[in-house]
């Protein structure tokens, strides 16, 4: 395992982009890194910066605007760059399936490391995706 991908088992530092979510998955995220669920006793931390992360987390339907944003983040994240699809709408589309604005899931427009499903995900499901995302990354 290369050095970089071996530090991401350690301490995953992690960029949220909202793309037009209803907000009940931004507040489950918020939960889980609340001091019940401390997803920091992890070593995850929510940063400022996409060029200080190591995930990019992507809530809500993708629309036309947010893909293209969605893109740009992605070319300035350090590589390798975890993308985690989080939400029923970011890993499917889910209710906005036919909709005209919709420009695709997450899985679409950048490739994507781990999909957390459920409208909203709980904070469990989203540890439980965690532990996945890292177990994967150590081939354990
Ligand atoms: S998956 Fe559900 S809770 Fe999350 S943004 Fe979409 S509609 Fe809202």
């Amino acid at each position: 395992m290369n050095i970089k991908l071996k530090s991401l088992t350690k301490s995953l530092w992690v960029f949220h982009f909202a793309s037009a979510p209803c907000n009940n998955c931004d507040i489950e995220i918020l939960d889980a890194l609340t001091p019940k669920y401390d997803l920091e006793r992890f070593g995850i931390l929510l940063v400022g910066s996409i060029r200080h992360a190591d995930v990019l987390l992507v809530t809500g339907m993708i629309t036309h605007k947010g893909a293209e944003r969605l893109k740009r983040l992605y070319e300035q994240a350090p590589k390798p760059c975890l993308v985690v699809a989080v939400g029923s709408c970011a890993c499917s589309k889910s209710i906005f399936k036919d909709s005209y604005n919709a420009a695709g899931p997450v899985d679409g427009i950048v490739p994507v490391s781990a999909y957390i499903p459920g409208c909203p995900p709980k904070p469990e499901a989203m540890i439980m995706g965690v532990v996945k995302l890292v177990k994967s990354l150590t081939g354990k």
